[in-house]
């Protein structure tokens, strides 16, 4: 039984368990060039599998999750 439904920011579906790093999340982080007092975080829920496909295919292949269990 699930207690906490997370919706991915990126398809809007509820994450159930649809690949073994389900359910993600994503921290964006403001003005990095910035002072820190200067930033914001938010993070927002994801499928593993919608992460990865927005990515660049050139970017893509540093996320490597995969390769560090
Ligand atoms: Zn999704």
């Amino acid at each position: 039984m699930v207690l906490v439904r997370y919706q991915c920011c990126i398809c809007g579906e509820n994450i159930d368990k649809d690949s073994q790093f389900d359910p993600c999340g994503v921290s964006i982080f403001s003005n990095l060039d910035k002072d820190e007092n200067d930033q914001l975080e938010a993070m927002f829920f994801c499928h593993y599998d919608c992460f990865r496909g927005s990515m660049d295919l050139g970017v893509r292949m540093h996320l490597n999750l995969e390769d560090q269990e």
